[in-house]
């Protein structure tokens, strides 16, 4: 186990809860009752959307990942049973736990039935849940047949719409879940994302990057998925590339549901520090590039861009400069992230991904105190005045850094409509002239003090 091997390095995993059943049974009710109000602080950026389909849970201070199968499923001409099989087969291959739901209304049907099947081989704890008991105070008799399925767990009756029985179904996740490693204390390991579309070479970089140095190739302590971390350490510091296995292995699941292979790297992502988005040179950068990209633009996290396969390019002295134009150009959302071309096969700058890696998540958690940040500030609208509309001028009063990775500032003004887009890209960019933040978003959140009428 990490823990042994490494004395106090352990690496960090929320156990997963999937939740699976027929359409219509209650699923994604449940999924946002469960998962709250959870509104966290997030840029728009155009042509960037990303699903729902799992969100972090909270219960009595344990935190888990919840996953929505239902939201997995592409609109599609299957059949209801062959959407379940690859519900269940996402909800096996990823889950710690599965929450199963029926639906008290429609009684137990021939589908559940079948679909109790294919979770049991899971041999992972199931958690039958029987929705839309709406009716307070008594358990129909409905509910009884579902004891039939077999479970080893007591079926939870309960209704997503009212809330009633949810307290039940979050103690019986938190009695299966494993939280043993979950407290770890994991300061100084950086936690590395390798993302990219298939074939990039991720897998490949990866080898050459842990080589000899590769110390521990381990199950996630305390869980029984298979996500697999690589932990290496070495002069310029400790690094845990985050899900190997699902990188190296191409499952049957993730080949015909490109949404699960979003799905793992966004749970990838979330777990990281870093993320190094692998671009393959000789397809050049491509929609599902950008795509990729945007999951680590949106949740906040350091990024490098890394061009492989640069050995099977033919060169001449403007091809670096005219890759770099393009990436810019796609990637316009993303102009931090230094650019870097490397070679798996020949090894070359390969080494160099260390150092950058450790600037980019030392850039990304930088605090800058006030008093500096607001004679920058001060600077900056001296040099350009802040806009002005039908005779009111915006006034901005002081900023803030709130928090970091990535850095977080707060600016205070009196009105937050007349704080338009080209000015706050104006003093984003002061940010990084002064501070510089290679390698991180910025996030800037505009507060209005007073009523507006402050012009
Ligand atoms: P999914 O397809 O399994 O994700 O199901 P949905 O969450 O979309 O719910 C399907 C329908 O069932 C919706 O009309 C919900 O409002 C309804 N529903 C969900 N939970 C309950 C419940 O506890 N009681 C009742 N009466 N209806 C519910
Ligand atoms: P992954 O799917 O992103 O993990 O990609 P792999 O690491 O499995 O590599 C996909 C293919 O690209 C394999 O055939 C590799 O041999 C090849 N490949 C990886 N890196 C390089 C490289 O730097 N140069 C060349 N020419 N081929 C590479």
């Amino acid at each position: 186990m990490l823990r042994k091997n490494c004395g106090k390095v352990v690496i960090m995993a929320k156990p997963i809860v999937a939740i699976v059943g027929r359409p219509n049974v209650g699923k994604s009710t449940l999924f946002n009752k469960l998962i709250g109000e959870r509104r966290s602080i997030v840029e728009d950026t155009p042509g960037v959307t990303r699903d729902r389909i799992y969100a972090e849970a909270e219960w009595n201070e344990k935190k888990f990942i919840l996953i929505d199968t239902g939201g997995i499923e592409p609109k599609s001409e299957d059949t209801i049973l062959k959407q379940m099989r690859t519900q269940a087969e996402i909800a096996v291959e990823t889950a710690d736990v599965i929450v199963f739901m029926c639906d008290i209304r429609a009684g137990l049907l021939a589908d559940d039935r079948d679909i109790a099947i294919m979770l049991k081989k899971s041999g992972k704890p199931i958690i039958l849940a029987v929705n839309k008991a709406d009716s307070i105070g008594s358990v129909p008799l409905e509910f009884y047949e579902f004891y039939e399925l077999g479970f080893e767990r007591e079926p939870i009756a309960l209704s997503s719409l009212h809330g009633t029985g949810s307290g039940d179904l979050l103690d019986a996740i938190l009695e299966e879940c494993d939280f043993s490693e979950c407290e770890a204390d994991d300061e100084g390991v950086i936690n590395v994302a390798v993302i990219g579309k298939p074939n990039a070479g991720k897998s490949s970089v990866i080898n050459r990057m842990c080589g000899e140095q590769r110390l521990i190739v381990s199950d996630v302590a305390g869980t029984t998925r298979d996500a697999v971390d690589t932990l290496v350490k070495n002069e310029v510091g400790v690094f845990n590339f985050i899900d190997t296995a699902g990188i190296r292995r191409h499952s049957k699941v993730e080949d015909r549901i490109e949404k699960f292979s979003v799905l793992r790297a966004n749970m990838a992502v979330e777990r990281s520090d870093v993320c190094i988005l692998m671009i393959d040179a000789q397809d050049g950068i491509t929609e599902q590039d950008e795509k990729i990209a945007g999951i680590a633009h949106e949740a906040g996290k350091a990024c490098i861009i890394a061009v492989n396969k640069w050995d099977a390019i033919e060169k001449d002295n403007s091809t670096t400069n005219a890759f770099k134009n393009k990436i810019r150009t796609s990637l316009a959302y993303m102009p931090y992230a230094p650019i870097i071309f490397l070679s798996a096969k020949t090894g070359q700058r390969v080494a160099h991904l260390y150092p950058m890696i450790r600037e980019v998540f030392m850039q990304a958690s930088r605090r800058i105190t006030t008093g500096v940040l607001n004679d920058m500030l001060n600077d900056a609208m001296t040099r350009v005045q802040p806009p002005s509309d039908k005779g009111k001028r915006l006034k901005i009063y002081y900023m803030t850094q709130v928090s970091t990775n990535p850095p977080t500032f707060v600016i205070f003004c009196n009105s937050e409509e007349l704080f338009h887009f080209s000015y706050r890209r104006y003093i984003e960019n002061c940010l990084r002239d002064t501070f510089g933040f290679e390698g991180t978003p910025i996030r800037l959140v505009i507060r209005q003090k007073g009523d507006g009428s402050d012009t």
